[in-house]
């Protein structure tokens, strides 16, 4: 029964019924008690009053009877005397069975002998009053009678008395056993309530024991510590829950250990994986912390990988430059970025493209960064040969073509004799000629200056409205021969740009040539500034040919021109590679929108001279 916990229960519950039941007895028992106290108070002394009592007034009755006899009329005296005699013995016979009181029975004997007596000299009496006369009766019932009378009737009442007293003492005991009873009672109940309290107390701790053991190692298990087990201290239904409890942590802990082992795994295969790669690669925390670095870093930047653990990135990197170009493109929160930057190692230039990717966890927050240094040191050289040898013989075509065309021109004005009209047309051809392959020369030279960074930009403040305003003023007339309109608008009071006018008149005619090339009659090219999120921004819009969306991001690359057009409006393709090198080194930024048929919007940025006037 003791072995489930509803045995338990019910166990505490048989033993709140057997106290209930005590204090029931108990008081059962002393109500009996009592009652029978009572009882007895009322028969046996009552009972004995009451005789003696019926036994005094018979008595008395006889008494009379025997005056009646002595003075009146004997007859009536005798019948009276004999009726009260019976009535006396029967109630005299009542209260000799009736003897319960020590003392009673004294009483009881004295009675019988004084009224056998009494009786017996009421005989005597009826012998004198019919031997010696009335006066002789009288004085015998005054000297005889009258004396055994008195005395009978004080045993009478010392009986009734006796009977009393036994009554009220009998009464005092059943207030006393009341009162006793009432305190038994009264201790039993209160026994009865403090052992309820006291056993369901022991027995609740004694059975709740397991589950306040169990509750703790549940909530050491919650904090993580799976080693815990459940104590069993019980055999019942709590004891099967605690075994229950201590298979799950044993299976949870086995899920640990194989998921842990798992991603270890994993973790270690990611790990080599990264080590491996060829490129050097680091990985840093939001706090620019070293997390991990590979073995190409380790040897490229001279560091170990168990000495920079977890610490800032110029703390082992000692480079600022360095560190404002990896923070630089990691603060402006574009997922991926990249940029080249020259390093100096060992007195050695390195040209890396540094790529830095966000990590991104659970939450959107990015949890690290990875950078990974590309080596385009070689490819650099490459272009730097490209660019010096395009440069060498840009710079060497650039005397005989200037001969050329000037030959041509001077041949065509006809100075050194007339010229067959067959002659002017071969002649014009090829000053025409000439003066394209000019212009590509002079675009080559431009471009590899600005790549070679041998063009000095003379960047400082300037006036934008200016430039602008005498740009456009040079293709007024080219824009009246094709009928096409040609506007600019300024906001007014424009901050002043922090630039090289010359190389940005350079790139506004560049833009306006285009734009005027790819226009029809009717058509409209407008040029305006405005300033937008601190920085000026400047279009060159036409409504003209419009360029093909496959091309859009192509445009700007060198040598690259969209098919289709007519082979005389077509330039060099250097014009958008020269503007663009030109923007970015402002630190500006050049972008097309154009939709065929409809337009181009060629739209360049700059930096504004003075920072208060961003709006
Ligand atoms: P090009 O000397 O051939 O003009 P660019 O580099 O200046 O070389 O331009 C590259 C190509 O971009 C051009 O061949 C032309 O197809 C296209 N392009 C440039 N500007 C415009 C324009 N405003 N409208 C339409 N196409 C244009």
């Amino acid at each position: 029964m003791m072995r489930t916990l509803k045995g338990k229960i019910s166990l505490i519950y048989l033993f709140l019924v057997i106290m209930i039941a005590v204090v029931g007895a108990a008081s059962v028992m002393d109500l009996y008690g009592l009652s029978k106290a009572i009882n007895g108070l009322m028969t046996a002394n009552y009972k004995s009053i009451h005789a003696v009592d019926n036994m005094l007034e018979a008595l008395e009755r006889q008494d009379s009877a025997a005056l009646i006899y002595i003075s009146v009329n004997t007859e009536k005296g005798i019948d009276v005397f004999t009726e009260n005699t019976n009535v006396f013995l029967r109630w005299y016979e009542i209260e000799s069975k009736n003897v319960t009181e020590s003392g009673e029975q004294t009483h009881v004997d004295n009675i019988g002998t004084y009224y056998t007596k009494y009786v017996k000299l009421f005989s005597s009496l009826q012998e004198i009053r019919n031997t010696q006369g009335v006066e002789a009766s009288v004085e015998f019932y005054n000297n005889t009678i009258m004396p055994d009378f008195i005395a009978l009737k004080q045993e009478l009442k010392a009986l009734s008395g006796l009977n009393e007293t036994a009554m009220f003492n009998a009464k005092d005991r059943a207030t006393r056993t009341a009162r006793v009873s009432m305190y038994w009672l009264l201790a039993l109940t209160a026994a009865a309530i403090a052992g309820g309290f006291l056993a369901s107390r022991f027995f609740a701790n004694r059975f709740l024991r397991p589950i306040y053991s169990l509750t703790e190692t549940m909530k050491l298990v919650k904090s993580g510590d799976l080693n815990q087990q459940a104590h069993i201290l019980s055999h019942d239904e709590i004891g099967e829950l605690a075994a229950e409890f201590n298979n799950m942590t044993k299976r949870l802990q086995q899920y640990e250990q194989s998921a842990i082992g798992t991603l270890m795994a994993e973790k270690n295969k990611s790990l080599a994986i990264v080590k491996s790669i060829s490129e050097p690669l680091v990985v840093l925390d939001s706090h620019y912390r070293i997390l991990l670095m590979n073995d190409s870093y380790e040897r490229l930047f001279d560091v170990r990988e168990d000495k920079a653990m977890n610490k800032h990135f110029l703390e082992v990197n000692r480079n600022g430059e360095l560190f404002d170009c990896i923070s630089g493109m990691i603060e402006s929160e574009v997922e991926s970025q990249q940029k080249i930057v020259k390093l100096m190692l060992d007195d050695e230039e390195y040209y890396f493209n540094i790529m830095v990717t966000a990590v991104k966890g659970m939450d959107t927050q990015p949890s690290g960064f990875i950078v990974a240094f590309h080596n385009i040191t070689q490819m650099k050289l490459l272009e730097k040969v490209r660019t010096d040898f395009i440069a060498t013989i840009s710079h060497e075509f650039k005397t005989p073509l200037t001969s050329i065309i000037m030959g041509t021109d001077l041949i065509l004005e006809e100075e050194m004799g007339k010229l067959t009209i067959d002659q002017k047309d071969v002649m014009s051809t090829i000053r025409e000629d000439g003066q394209k392959l000019s212009s590509l020369v002079n675009d080559l030279l431009e471009l590899s200056k600005i790549e070679s960074s041998k063009a000095v930009f003379h960047i400082q403040p300037c006036r934008l409205d200016g430039v602008i305003e005498s740009s456009v003023k040079q293709f007024y007339q080219q824009a009246e021969q094709k009928d096409v309109i040609l506007e600019y608008e300024c906001e007014e009071d424009l901050p002043r740009i922090f630039a090289d006018a010359e190389k940005i008149s350079w790139v506004l005619n560049n833009l306006l040539s285009n734009a005027l090339k790819y226009t029809n009659a009717g058509d409209a090219i407008r040029v305006s500034a405005a300033v937008k999120g601190g920085r000026m921004h400047v279009s060159v819009k036409d409504t003209g040919a419009g360029i093909p969306a496959e091309y859009l991001d192509r445009i700007f690359d060198k040598f690259f021109q969209v098919k289709g057009y007519d082979l005389e409006m077509r330039g060099t393709g250097l014009g958008l590679a020269v503007v663009k090198e030109i923007i970015q080194a402002h630190d500006g930024e050049i972008w097309c929108e154009s939709r065929l048929d409809a337009g181009s919007c060629f739209t360049f940025t700059l930096p504004l001279a003075d920072i208060d006037s961003e709006h």
